[in-house]
């Protein structure tokens, strides 16, 4: 390894759909590193849930709470009864959505480069919805003073990373002034105290903004929907769902997992872009300080992206295992 401890335990989790393909293909790019972790694979969706009278068996999510860090696919229809308690069981605050076009593939706006710090806990994810009557339903958005500091005081230190020297903190204060009025005193009170003068931008409005020219922003600060919905139409400006990573990030322990779903329209049949799930494993090495293994991925998954070849998402006619096999190849002639 290259700092790592050498005797991490990682999580591995397929779940439903391409997450069958594409966490198979992360993990042939994992193993071909001579990094000192153990890969320990679980069960989770919709597949195991007819049988175990769960999608989320005792087991997965018992082995999730005490992994070093947790590489994740994607579940059908179980969504939300298995990522939801699974980002809970890593106690994850924070939803690091890097958004970047690559060079080679055709992008909507190819010089988009942006990363989304999204709130993970709370807002209307709180599962908090209630069906009053046959005609009514009313859902509680909760925010809190605590909640949003935590990711303010995530992404002061995150732009030291990122060597930035500040973030846009994106909210809806002037319609929702009790929540992300909250919000966004909280996160403008820890910046104060960091000495970071966040930008601000209406969530509206940045929609806009992002379409016609994304090199306004940099690092977005943002509560959990929005962040949710403006991550997938960051998506669409640079090339596709296939691409983007995404990194649940607790006080000690990550889930990583790519931005899209189970793709159940091309699932089966070996052709869906291993992109996302194999940068999320870069990001995910870095987490566990292996930053020159998760460099070399990175660099490969780019050198790929370049010069092919691709899977029909981005035009072309490879397979799920053609592009990985090239990434690992390119990993090995790196320099
Ligand atoms: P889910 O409900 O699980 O999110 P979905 O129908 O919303 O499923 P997504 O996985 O979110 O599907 O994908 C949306 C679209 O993007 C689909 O047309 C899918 O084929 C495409 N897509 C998503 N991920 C990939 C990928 N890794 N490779 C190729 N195409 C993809
Ligand atoms: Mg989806």
């Amino acid at each position: 390894g290259n700092g790592g401890t050498d005797d991490e335990t990682i999580v591995v989790i397929p779940g439903d759909g391409i997450g069958q393909e594409v966490v198979p293909a992360a993990v042939e790019v994992l193993e071909s590193l001579d990094a000192g972790f153990d890969l320990v694979t679980y069960e989770a969706g919709d597949h195991v849930a007819a049988e175990r009278g769960t999608p989320l068996p005792a087991e997965t999510r018992a082995a999730v709470e005490t992994a070093d860090a947790t590489l994740f696919g994607a579940a059908g229809e179980s969504a939300a009864d298995v990522i939801l308690p699974l980002r809970r069981a890593v106690d994850s605050f924070v939803n690091v959505r890097p958004a970047r076009a690559y060079p080679g593939v055709d992008a909507l706006r190819p010089e988009t480069d942006l990363v989304f710090l999204r709130e993970n806990t709370e807002g209307v994810y709180a599962g908090l919805g209630r069906r009053l009557t046959d005609d009514v339903a009313t859902g509680t958005r909760l925010t809190t003073r605590s909640a949003s500091e935590r990711l303010a005081e995530f992404a002061c230190r995150y732009l030291a990373d990122a060597a930035a020297d500040s973030f846009t903190v994106v909210h809806k204060a002037n319609v929702m002034g009790e929540t992300d009025g909250l919000f966004r005193e909280s996160v403008f009170d820890v910046a104060a105290d960091h000495g970071v003068e966040p930008d601000e931008a209406l969530m509206d409005a940045f929609a806009t903004r992002v379409c016609l020219d994304p090199t306004q922003f940099d690092i977005v600060v943002c509560p959990n929907l929005a962040g949710d919905v403006l991550s997938d139409l960051a998506a669409g400006l640079v090339g596709g769902l296939g691409l983007l990573p995404s990194a649940n990030l607790g006080p000690e322990r990550g889930l990583f997992e790519p931005v899209h779903g189970t793709a159940p329209d091309i699932a089966g049949q070996g052709l869906s872009n291993p992109s996302a799930t194999i940068l999320s494993a870069a990001m995910l090495l870095e987490f566990l300080g292996y930053d020159e293994d998760a460099r070399a991925v990175r660099r490969a998954v780019e050198s790929v992206l370049e010069s092919g070849p691709r899977t029909p998402d981005l035009g072309s006619d490879a397979t799920t295992s053609d592009v990985t096999a090239t990434i690992i190849e390119r990993m090995s002639t790196d320099e």
